[in-house]
């Protein structure tokens, strides 16, 4: 069973009228007003899944920072997991910085079936992960439906690209310190924080934290996979790719000869994320 916890779908209008929503919203603008970035239907996500062998997929729309373009994304996702129940799991996107509407809206999305809150970015969507109240809404709501939050979170060093932002291990640190018993993925490698595990009080807030891999072939030096598994554990690290930014086979041919154990590597790339799904193998 292979699943990739981390890949992320736009309704047609979206894609047909970028300019219109780049001029919307900065984020956006930054890593999808250029024509050549990539973006797909569930339908092409469910192709390029056919292609790669990968059995599931957990579906992220994008952080808008409105409160109704996120609606209207969520209304997507729901027609996306009705209309592929075996293959995809979907993720509600909400700005917490709307307050009680972000509540109302995350009900609606649970009731309409969607797993857990996602991907969420705190610097594009405008709000500190050491905000209190904004975070403690995100994290109440996903705990009380037993669900998990996909946080988006970069590195502190290295190159820049579209869509690094301060979002790094110091600020997850502090979200962890007020929310670590709630479920959370932090996309492409929590921007580092899994080698801080190796300090005893890191280890004990990050408990709840599982590690995914998305952009990794972007990022890191292969080795990261052996590393990560030594420091948290093969059972907290999940397979993902951040589709379409990078096809999925380029990501599973590196998993294939990243020095994982042929158990470590079931666990990576779809144990672990069932389990976080509530579902048993
Ligand atoms: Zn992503």
């Amino acid at each position: 069973m292979i699943i990739d916890i981390h890949t992320h779908i736009f309704p047609p209008e979206v894609i047909q009228r970028r300019e219109l929503f780049a001029k919307r919203d900065p984020s956006f603008n930054l890593i999808y007003g250029d024509p050549k970035a990539r973006m797909v239907t569930f339908e092409g996500l469910v192709e390029e899944m056919n292609h790669a062998g990968v059995d599931r997929s957990v579906v992220c729309g994008f952080p808008w920072r409105s409160l109704d373009m996120c609606r209207q994304h969520n209304t997507y996702m729901m027609e996306a997991v009705r209309a592929h129940p075996e293959r995809l799991v979907g993720l509600a996107t909400v700005n917490p910085v709307a307050g009680k509407a972000c509540d109302t809206e995350l009900e609606r999305c649970f009731e309409g079936g969607l797993k857990g809150v996602g991907e969420i970015s705190a610097d594009a969507q405008g709000f500190s992960l050491q905000d209190e109240r904004t975070c403690g809404r995100l994290a109440h709501a996903v705990d009380e439906a037993g669900l998990f939050l996909l946080l988006h979170t970069n590195e502190d060093v290295g190159h820049s690209y579209p869509g690094k932002t301060p979002t790094t291990p110091a600020s997850v640190y502090g979200f962890l310190e007020k929310f670590g018993e709630v479920n959370t993925v932090l996309a492409h490698w929590g921007g580092g924080l899994f080698f801080y595990e190796l300090m005893p009080e890191v280890a004990k807030v990050s408990s709840c934290v599982y590690y995914d891999t998305a952009a990794s072939p972007f990022l890191y030096n292969p080795k990261v996979y052996r590393i990560a598994a030594d420091i948290v554990g093969p059972g907290r690290i999940l397979f993902g790719t951040d589709y379409p930014l990078l096809r999925m086979q380029r990501h599973l041919g590196e998993i294939e000869s990243s020095g994982l154990t042929a158990d470590e590597k079931e666990a990576v790339l779809g144990r672990n994320a069932l389990g976080l799904l509530g579902e048993t193998y």
